[in-house]
């Protein structure tokens, strides 16, 4: 650099005032700007300006009035460029600072999403295996203890604490990116499992349950756990939006069905509904209208049933409550 510097210092010194070679000290300011510090280029385009009107006063030959002006245009063009070169950087490193800012977010956002993911969905079968542990241990309490109700409260612990480890091993698997494990599966069993479980808070809240499972489906191919994880989630959904009403209107019903070579689930409920313009909001991660709502549940089921190979959405029903429904890709054997 410094020697094409002095070339240029040459050539503008021995020619006449004619020729303004200096005008490529900007080149030398572009050339540098990708090396040199804020500080050091302001340093730079001071040595060439510096320099120009050095070469300006050794010059002997030519006209001196078109010298002075193509060195005042060669000093101008000099701080333009270096003042346009600083303001690049500045605006690059203030890009740079904002796209590492954002992936930090985004990591930070992430994690958060996972943690409070599988908080939500662990928090159904810890919940239940609390109320199922209280009832042991009233049934042992009572004298004489009532081992048969005892027993069947420590196998419904059982059965919730072996559901809690399945997700847990799905979240982990999740994690490591491995997909869905699609198996065949009876469909209105699994859906029996799922109804049992929340058929305590639903007697709880006085909610009318209707189920009406179609006993010729085929079976169903998925991931079973991933599944009663949906099932969960639209029960729980439908459960709270009943609460809200009065217990004269509480009323949900499970149903499934089959279409075509799909296997259809709904929940319908006739709760607090979804007002207008919340249909776009409700599969959104973090959209919650609860007060003590997450937001992740329906965004998860959603990822749930799409890589599973099918289908939800919602609507409102006549009743004025919500209906959720999903379906699902099926084998071709029928169900035993
Ligand atoms: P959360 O339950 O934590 O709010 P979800 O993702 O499960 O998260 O639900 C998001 C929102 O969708 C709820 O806050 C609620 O406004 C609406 N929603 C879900 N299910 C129903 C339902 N059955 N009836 C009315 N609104 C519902």
């Amino acid at each position: 650099m410094a020697m094409v510097m002095a070339a240029i210092f040459i050539i503008d010194s021995a020619t006449s005032y004619e020729v303004a070679a200096s005008v490529f000290y900007t080149v030398v300011i572009l050339t540098a700007a990708r090396i040199l510090s804020r500080r050091a280029l302001m340093v730079l385009a001071g040595i060439c300006v510096t320099i120009t009107l050095l070469s300006f006063s050794i010059t002997t030959q030519g006209d001196y009035r078109a010298g002075l002006i193509n060195m005042t245009i060669s000093v101008i063009a000099i701080l333009i460029t270096a003042y346009l070169v600083l303001k690049m950087e500045a605006a690059r490193a203030a890009a740079h600072d904002a796209q590492a800012r954002l992936l930090r977010i985004a990591r930070v956002k992430s994690l958060e999403g996972l943690t409070t993911s599988i908080a939500h969905e662990l928090n159904q079968p810890l919940a239940a295996i609390v109320t199922s542990g209280n009832a042991c241990q009233r049934w042992l309490a009572q004298d004489p203890a009532n081992l048969d109700k005892a027993r069947q409260a420590l196998e419904r612990i059982l059965a919730d604490a072996n559901r809690a480890s399945d997700i847990i091993a799905r979240v982990r698997s999740l994690t490591k990116g491995e997909p869905s494990q699609r198996v065949a599966f009876a469909f209105n069993d699994a859906a029996q499992e799922i109804i049992a479980l929340s058929q305590q808070e639903m007697a709880r809240a006085s909610i009318v349950l209707t189920v009406d499972l179609s006993p010729d489906l085929p079976l169903a191919l998925a991931d079973r756990v991933q599944v009663q994880q949906v099932m969960g989630n639209l029960i729980l959904n439908a459960i709270e939006a009943s609460v809200a009403v009065p217990v004269s209107r509480r009323a949900i019903r499970i149903t499934s069905a089959r279409q075509d070579a799909m296997i259809v689930f709904s929940v319908c409920d006739a709760g607090v509904g979804l007002a207008a313009g919340v249909h776009e909001h409700l599969f959104e991660a973090f959209w919650t209208t609860k007060a003590q709502g997450i937001g992740v549940g329906l965004s998860i089921s959603r990822a749930i049933i799409e890589a599973n190979g099918g289908d939800i959405c919602a609507q409102s029903n006549e009743n004025g409550g919500a209906l959720f429904r999903f379906s699902l890709p099926t084998t071709d054997k029928e169900q035993a």
